[in-house]
């Protein structure tokens, strides 16, 4: 992972992009020296001209290095004995900031240890159906350059052949289990979690911990580009996976992620590590072992429309195989025309204990609740502006 997504304030953007009269680029080209004001903006007024309250002075000296350097990414190949040729593949970068305890050999240590699970059912016979791929990229904190450069060097073999990416950056940051992944996946990654222990409940897999901890089983998109899936999934196409434990981890890219941060506060008995293994692990198996792969394009279909209208994804809703049974709900008419959001509201609260569908509910309701919010503040503004013209008005009445 590379940054923290965050907001880069206007005189900051003009500065960094040299229009800045304050922003002076030493003749050396080594050191940018940014005399700016940081104003802190509340997100819905984040446009150029607006401002919230307050300000405060900053100088800031970048010292950067200038130099080549020369990158190494290493695989380790298990060979398909059916489908050689399609890969199954699970990544982690190497490169830290600092010691990296967490970002990312915590998804290092994770990774050999798969490698060493899979030597040994080798060693008892097993070779899988397809070609098992262990990446281990380079020069990620520079912008993903390892695996970048490898996908666009393999565009066109990677596009075609790969079956899948399963990405894991930082494994463990501290308790609670969070996934992202392309909606094909979904189904899979739930039945995986479902067959592995969890590491902070002795009677529990980590599906039913996760339910307990969100209510739903919220899988996040994979929308960052911060993360080695990028290149994979958004130049290649390769349908995706992102895991990790814990979230926010407080030393993130500094010199206090260490061992001891790791043993102290992150995963003191290190089960967490084994839990992402399990998961990353049995993912991988699946995927390459399946006789038919195990993708849902038909709840991918689904999750694709709430990108749409409300509208639309009531039609699409209508059509839903698991919602048919429920479509008798004296609210609903069958009409597609006549499925308002109201009613599609109503459909949905009918379904708080399904999973899949309490999160389109959230993200239905999320998405109405943004909305309205700007509907909101373009009101209040229209009425500043009217009452700005009234004003004026007056003013040249006298
Ligand atoms: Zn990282």
């Amino acid at each position: 992972m590379t940054g923290r997504r965050g907001f880069v304030g206007p005189e900051l953007t003009e500065a960094l992009y040299g229009s800045h009269p304050t922003a002076a680029l030493c003749p050396s080209g080594e050191t940018l020296t940014l005399n700016l004001t940081l104003a802190f903006v509340p997100a819905i007024d984040a446009r150029p001209g607006r401002r919230g309250f307050g300000g405060s002075e900053l100088t800031e000296a970048l010292y950067v290095e200038k130099k080549i350097a020369t990158i190494h990414n290493v695989f380790a190949i298990i060979r398909g004995s059916e489908e050689p040729d399609r890969y199954v593949l699970l990544g982690n970068h190497r490169d830290a900031w600092t010691y990296g305890a967490v970002d990312p050999n915590s998804g290092t240590a994770v990774l050999l240890d798969i490698a060493r699970r899979y030597a040994l059912m080798m060693r008892q016979g097993w070779q899988p159906q397809r070609t098992i791929v262990l990446c281990s990229w380079d020069a990620d904190e520079f912008g993903m350059i390892g695996s970048t450069e490898w996908v666009e060097q393999n565009l066109l073999n990677l596009g075609s052949k790969v079956v899948a990416y399963l990405n894991v950056d930082c494994a463990v940051q501290g308790p609670g289990f969070f996934a992202g992944a392309t909606p094909q996946l979904d189904n899979l990654l739930i039945e995986v979690a479902k067959k592995v222990q969890d590491p902070d409940s002795e009677s529990m897999t980590i599906y039913d911990n996760w339910m307990i901890t969100n209510k739903v089983i919220n899988i996040q998109r994979l929308s960052g580009v911060d993360y080695d899936f990028a290149p994979l999934l958004q130049h290649a196409g390769v349908p995706s996976v992102d895991l990790y434990y814990g979230r926010d981890f407080p030393v993130y890219h500094t010199a206090f992620d260490s061992y001891n941060w790791m043993t102290n506060h992150g995963d003191p008995l290190f089960q967490r590590h084994v839990a992402v293994a399990g998961v990353w692990g049995l993912l991988a198996l699946h995927l390459a072992d399946d006789p038919i792969l195990p993708f849902n394009y038909v709840l991918h279909r689904t999750i694709m429309e709430l990108h749409k209208s409300p509208t639309q994804l009531g039609e699409r809703l209508l059509d839903f195989a698991i919602l048919r049974p429920y479509l008798q709900h004296p609210a609903i008419s069958h009409d597609p025309a006549t499925v308002t959001s109201k009613g599609l509201q109503s459909i949905l609260a009918g379904f708080e204990l399904i999973p899949r569908v309490r999160s389109l509910q959230l993200e239905l309701k999320s998405r109405i609740e943004e909305f309205e919010k700007l509907d909101k503040f373009h009101m209040e503004q229209m009425e500043e502006e009217v009452t700005a013209r009234n004003a004026h008005t007056s003013t040249e009445s006298w």
